[in-house]
């Protein structure tokens, strides 16, 4: 059976509940970027704007209309009864505010966006848009790269080629951001590849108006870099300088932070809470209740994928993910980007 019919199977005995009732208990829900209906990106981080749309319709009939981070956990810390549901998105791409901002108020939801400053500030993209725009405007069809002693021979002749390229490449640019740097550049010139990926995040006047519309902004690092790869002081740099920079930017506190791509160790913890931030978010999928450790909040992604089943988009099953049905098929694997 196909990853899809068991989550669709599972999705049949999973429960709900009355959200208002029960110990305190709260979803954190991870999103990335948010695609008009159809767009299909190489590198697709995301959902569209009609499983958006649904997903928070499905949430509505449940009773567990999205808050923000931060309000969900002064919720937990009152312990309020029941299941609150919050919704964050990472990197802060400008399709959060385009896109995601209009459905997020129509539904009376709000959310947490988690900015990349500083690259936001650069004007940069990251590295996997990097990546993607490579393998898109490679001008030769195929290359042979030696990364760190690893041969790779990447075939951009054909989308499932750059597909492949892509997925053999991403964990290969797990590395400091030099190097990182140096693998694309020479990446572009073994595809002939002219000019660089556009930024495709928000600029400060655009991340605004999610300050202006009552949604919280957090941090999400300068650079998008590794973190366990770097010093603790690097570390602390790249989230403290990140909500500094939001805050001089947009004027709006910034109580938490996002580890990119969920990499984190004991001295990110550490670097986080010296930094001031009041919790963080990381990757791992799971609920929070009174007891989680702050600076460690387990998120759970709603994924086209996910929300998917046999007859295309399905409320059950968005539920059914955010009430954790589908945790243990995810154990243990690896995310590469986010
Ligand atoms: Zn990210």
């Amino acid at each position: 059976m196909s990853g899809a019919l068991v989550r669709w199977a599972l999705s049949l005995v999973a429960g709900g509940g009355d959200p208002k009732s029960g110990p305190p208990r709260l979803t954190i829900v991870r999103h990335h970027r948010v695609y008009a209906d159809g767009e299909r990106a190489l590198y697709h981080l995301g959902v569209s704007e009609s499983m958006l749309t649904g997903q928070l319709a499905a949430c509505a009939r449940a009773g567990l209309t999205p808050v923000s981070v931060a309000e969900a956990l002064a919720r937990l810390d009152k312990g309020t009864p029941g299941h609150v549901v919050a919704f964050s998105f990472d990197d802060g791409y400008a399709d959060n505010i385009t896109r995601a901002l209009p459905i997020l108020e129509r539904a009376g939801a709000r959310a947490t966006f988690y900015l990349t400053a500083g690259l936001m500030e650069e004007r940069r993209a990251p590295w996997w848009d990097e990546l993607a725009h490579a393998l898109e405007r490679a001008t030769k069809p195929q290359a042979t790269l030696a990364f760190g002693g690893a041969g790779v021979t990447v075939d951009c002749s054909g989308d499932a080629g750059r597909a492949a390229a892509l997925r053999s490449l991403l964990p290969l640019l797990r590395v400091l951001p030099a190097e990182q740097s140096a693998r694309l550049a020479q990446l572009r010139e073994a595809l002939g590849v002219e000019g660089r990926a556009p930024c495709e995040l928000a600029d400060w006047t655009l991340a605004r108006k999610l300050v202006i519309s009552g949604m919280e902004v957090g941090a999400h690092t300068l650079t998008h870099p590794f973190l366990t790869l770097l010093s603790p002081d690097s570390q602390r740099r790249e989230m403290a300088d990140s909500g500094a920079l939001i805050r001089e930017k947009l004027g709006a506190g910034t109580p938490g932070v996002a580890y990119p791509n969920g990499d984190h160790d004991a001295h990110t913890v550490a670097a986080a809470r010296s930094a001031g931030f009041a919790y963080a978010v990381i990757t791992r999928s799971g609920d929070v209740n009174a007891g989680s450790a702050r600076w460690e909040l387990a998120r759970r992604p709603l994924t086209e994928g996910a929300c998917t089943g046999p007859f295309g988009f399905s409320a059950r099953m968005t539920m059914a993910e955010v009430h954790g049905a589908f945790d243990h098929l995810r154990k243990g694997r690896v995310e590469v980007a986010s």
